[in-house]
């Protein structure tokens, strides 16, 4: 299996590079942000839950997190390998992955880390909030909050990966084309 994580700040172009290599690499994408957010627009419990902490740019509780992963991994058990976006995002979360992916025989092939700075990061979710209609899009203090969030909780995870030699940050700036050919780089050469 190629087990990816896709890894960055909000706003570094993790959705819109996974929907290439889902295609490229013919992977299932598992973004716990649009996961979370499809609960919300579903209307369940946990979706309602959860908007609390998205509105204010804080991290949903692990545990919540952690199961929505594993039930979609044990839907797609015959996937060729998953590309996470947005997970993991603590330290637990990433231990937890590690667990799971043991269960179904398999291990995180590589880490690519998309790098980009906080005011090029806040002028992108600014502009795209603009039609994304996304709650924590809106205001330029929840997104850096967000950003908070991701240095405080978030970034300790490349430590995790680079400890494993796993990790590859690649420059997050540029044509969304440049970038993808730099993450194809890398994947092709483990797989
Ligand atoms: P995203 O779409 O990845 O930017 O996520 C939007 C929001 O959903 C985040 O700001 C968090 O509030 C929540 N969220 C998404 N993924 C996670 C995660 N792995 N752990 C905790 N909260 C998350």
């Amino acid at each position: 299996m190629l087990n990816l994580i896709l890894f960055g700040p909000p706003g570094a172009g993790k959705g819109t590079q996974s929907e290439k290599l889902i295609a490229t690499y013919n992977l299932k994408h598992i973004s716990t942000g649009d996961l979370l957010r499809a609960e919300r627009q579903a209307g369940t419990e946990l979706g309602n839950q959860a908007n609390e902490y998205i509105a204010k740019g804080e991290l949903v509780p692990d545990a919540v997190v952690i199961g929505m992963v594993r039930n979609y991994m044990q839907s797609h058990a015959e996937a060729a390998g998953f590309i996470f976006d947005g997970f993991p995002r603590t330290i637990p979360q990433a231990e937890a992955l590690d667990q799971m992916l043991n269960e179904f025989n398999t291990s995180i092939s590589m880490v690519l880390g998309l790098e980009v700075n906080e005011d090029e990061l806040v002028k992108r979710l600014l502009l795209r909030g603009q039609t994304s209609g996304r709650v924590d899009d809106q205001s330029e203090e929840t997104i850096r909050n967000r950003f908070h969030e991701y240095l405080n909780k978030t970034l300790p995870i490349q430590g995790y990966y680079s400890d494993q030699n796993k990790y590859h940050g690649i420059n997050g700036l540029g044509e969304i084309g440049e970038i993808n050919s730099e993450l194809c780089k890398w994947i092709d050469s483990v797989n």
